[in-house]
């Protein structure tokens, strides 16, 4: 799940490491009353989640209220780079004397953490990489040792960041290094992390994205469920608890496990069609899952068939084939459905879909995965 950077300094503030004091704003009226809140100058800055705001002309100082009126009018609703700026994060604007990048991932080749630090902070750091490669330090870090105060301060040595920074930007490693690690995150970065004429390290960015797999031992993490970019598809599927991502093609797809979820795209692809959606029930899914599933696939005004690819394991064909009975029922489906159904139970599934007397032009069955891909192409078209 990636956050937007308010909610990035949000959970940074967790683990102490300083940020701009600032607040959220859904409109014009609401950014005054942030600003007037943290102080002038103020900064006015779009939270979508791609970076490039600043260069995009998403990130404004305001010095009165007059101009945060005049910059939050103009950046509310505005495209960048595709993502339409609905919310705004309005904070006390920071004197910056130098802009650094700090950031911790994990290396999976190397089986470690790793932390990038440069001196060269504040562009994006694929340019720095490109231009400038010995610019950034790279640092392993075996997760059983963990990162202690004298290996942080000796990176930022490293990163040549000046004496007077060595302490703060140490600081913060640690501090971002436990927010990473206890708060389970896949990636946390700051970008930039400044230095301020005072000496005081600061984050002045937040890029954070949190591993799902963990959020069983997060409660907190609710708080940033449903702000995310998504798509009304998308809430929808998460709302039924399906993995889903939406996609540009006009085949919606159904399959039980991301392998074969996965494959059927190919297929797809492969004979000529574009697909609709990711979709997959997971193992074990029954009529209810299948139901639900169709009925995200519908609320798509895309789609021009479905596809449902089931090889059944633990997932029984009768479960799928009676979801599919009941969410035929239950909504009115916009295209028709293709389905190849395999694996425990197919022949009981199919025969129910048989009983159950649904004309041909809306629901056939395919023996293959590549004739069902076909038969759903050809409909699509
Ligand atoms: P990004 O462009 O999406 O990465 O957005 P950032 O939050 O990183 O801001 C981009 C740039 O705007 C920073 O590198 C700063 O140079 C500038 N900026 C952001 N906040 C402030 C601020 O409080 N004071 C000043 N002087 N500049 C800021
Ligand atoms: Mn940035």
């Amino acid at each position: 799940m990636d956050l937007f950077e308010y909610q990035g300094k949000q959970y940074f503030a967790r683990y102490d490491i300083p940020v701009s004091r600032g607040g959220p704003a859904d409109t014009v009226e609401e950014a005054i009353k942030e600003a007037n809140q943290a102080g002038y100058p103020v900064v006015v800055k779009a939270q979508v989640q791609v970076g490039g705001r600043g260069k995009a002309g998403g990130i404004k100082l305001a010095d009165n209220e007059a101009e945060v009126r005049e910059h939050a009018g103009n950046i509310l609703g505005m495209d960048i780079k595709g993502h339409v700026v609905k919310r705004l994060w309005i904070e006390q604007a920071s004197d910056i004397d130098e802009e650094y990048y700090a950031s911790f991932t994990l290396d999976r080749a190397a089986k470690k953490h790793l932390l990038m630090l440069s001196a060269e902070g504040g562009v994006e750091i694929e340019a720095v990489a490109e231009s400038n490669p010995d610019a950034i330090v790279k640092l392993h870090i075996d997760p059983v040792d963990g990162l202690d105060e004298a290996t942080a301060r000796q990176a930022c040595v490293d990163a040549k960041l000046p004496e007077r920074a060595l302490d703060g930007a140490a600081d913060i490693l640690v501090k971002l290094y436990r927010c990473f690690t206890e708060g389970d995150c896949d990636l946390a970065e700051i970008n930039p992390l400044i230095l301020k004429p005072t000496g005081e390290v600061h984050a002045l960015d937040a890029k954070v994205t949190l591993d799902e797999n963990a959020e069983f031992r997060h409660p907190e993490w609710d708080a940033f469920r449903g702000l995310t970019e998504m798509d009304d598809r998308e809430k929808m599927a998460a709302e039924k608890g399906l993995q889903y991502i939406g996609l540009d093609g006009t085949v919606g797809i159904i399959a039980n496990g991301a392998g074969l979820a996965m494959s059927t795209l190919d297929v797809v692809n492969q004979v000529g069609g574009s697909a609709a959606n990711f979709l997959d029930i997971g193992g074990g899914a029954n009529a209810d899952v299948m139901a639900g599933a169709l009925e995200v696939i519908n609320f798509d005004d895309n789609v021009q068939s479905i596809l449902i690819n089931i090889f059944g394991g633990i997932t029984r064909g009768e479960e799928v084939a009676k979801g599919i009975v009941e969410a035929m029922g239950r909504v009115d489906l916009r295209a028709p459905i293709v389905i190849r159904l395999d694996g425990t139970n197919a022949e009981e599934g199919r025969q129910i879909l048989l009983d159950a007397g649904i004309p041909a032009d809306k629901l056939r069955s395919e023996p293959t995965m590549l004739d069902a891909a076909r038969a759903a192409v050809a409909i699509a078209k």
